[in-house]
């Protein structure tokens, strides 16, 4: 049985809809964006970037998955993964009764679901396997994969028809980079690709590509991390450029100049390289935002949003270049003046921060910049600008 996707933000559900989203949204934010971004209060300027939070693809998933909610009452409705990265949205969803299955790529775990099921597919998307056995298990799909990811996963299908290798840059076990691993693919199966992070891997694999290098150093270091059956010398031939939408714009165009310097110098030409920035609009606008925020020095920087938010990671990772920056979740990791608990991408856990002398210090102004991940609800935002008011002595009306 072929399952088809159903469109459940109907006009009967909207107001409904709007309602629980409502709650989301913050007028005290609303008003600092009016008064120029900028709040002023004794001893305490706090900045906000001029883009941050929700963007329209994690809206329109919220949206989705409570209209979903509320048009099929009385039905079981599962969630692959998280809606979002966010924890305060997700608690949510579990409130009104959001079951959920396992996000991985090949479907373990979902033997009980029936055609009766209702089954909502994530902002990041899922594998081309995982879908084709919800298809065939007739369940009803509801998509809320974003229409960024979708252009990626055209564009690595379409290096999959030409017969060139996937470059994807990303995070392997990253949801959205898995889904579009599985993509590039292709249509009969036989598309290959190759994930890599960073400039350590790319490095590797330039080498690999201009001198051939030892092949099973390669195999070890990218194990997990391409195509069964990957052979480099041969897949390495032809490839293409594609990056998961949320990773670092700057490192993105560095990793490219870096592989197409190594085809070039390889080939003579680089007409065996190609590259197309999938870094989505949203991402790329809160990291310029942020940059922009960095040039008026503030004295402290709050990034704020769920700890497993890659593009979240990476606005703290931009700032922490720059300034002295606090990743934290709520307004919960800032409990007095001394330090607060924020989250350490690279080690990957949750600890404490001293804060600035000048934030204990009331007889000088503390200057704040605020951003928060697209994934961040504006009213998580807004707890943290009052937390830190009112361990200021301050009163936000
Ligand atoms: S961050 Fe970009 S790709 Fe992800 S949901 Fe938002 S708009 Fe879509």
């Amino acid at each position: 049985m072929k399952a088809c996707s159903i469109n459940v933000r109907r006009k009967e559900v909207l107001p409904l809809v709007r309602e629980e989203v409502r709650r989301y949204g913050s007028e005290l934010i609303d008003e600092i964006r009016a008064a120029g971004n900028v709040l002023h209060l004794p001893g305490l300027e706090i900045r906000l970037a001029s883009a941050f939070g929700f963007c329209d693809g994690v809206q329109r998933a919220i949206e989705i998955a409570y209209a979903t909610c509320h048009v099929m009452k009385g039905k079981r409705v599962w969630l692959i993964g998280e809606i979002i990265h966010n924890p305060e949205v997700n608690a949510r969803l579990d409130a009104l009764g959001m079951l959920h299955l396992p996000w991985n790529t090949d479907g373990e775990g979902y033997d009980h679901l029936t055609a009766e099921d209702v089954v909502i597919i994530p902002a990041f998307g899922i594998s081309v396997k995982l879908r084709r056995m919800l298809e065939e298990r007739g369940v009803q799909l509801v998509d809320s994969t974003c229409g960024n990811v979708v252009k990626v996963w055209q564009r690595v299908r379409s290096y999959a028809q030409r017969g060139i290798t996937s470059i994807i840059h990303g995070k392997v076990r990253h949801e959205e980079s898995m889904a579009t691993a599985s993509h590039s693919l292709g249509e009969d199966g036989r598309g290959r690709f190759l994930i890599i992070y960073n400039r350590e891997d790319a490095q590797i694999l330039c080498d690999y590509i201009r001198h051939k290098g030892n092949r099973e150093q390669f195999l070890t270091h990218f194990s997990g991390c391409h195509s069964a059956g990957f052979d480099p010398d041969t897949d390495l031939m032809e490839i293409g450029m594609a990056n998961q939408t949320t990773m670092l714009k700057g490192e993105t165009a560095q990793l490219q100049q870096m592989l197409r310097e190594a085809v070039r110098q390889r080939d003579g030409d680089d007409v065996r390289f190609h590259a197309y920035d999938t870094i989505c609009g949203a991402t790329q606008d809160r990291q310029q935002a942020l940059l922009d925020l960095l040039d008026a020095a503030p004295d402290s920087m709050f990034i704020i949003g769920g700890y497993n938010s890659s593009n979240t990671s990476h606005l703290a990772q931009i700032s922490a270049k720059r300034l002295p920056t606090y990743f934290v979740r709520d307004c919960d990791c800032l409990r007095n003046l001394e330090y607060a608990m924020v989250y350490n991408p690279e080690a990957r856990c949750e600890e404490r921060k001293p804060l600035p002398d000048k934030a204990a210090d009331l007889c000088s102004t503390w200057r704040v910049g605020i951003t928060a991940g697209a994934s961040c609800p504006a009213n998580i935002i807004e707890g943290v600008i009052r937390r830190i008011a009112e361990l200021r002595g301050c009163v936000v009306a």
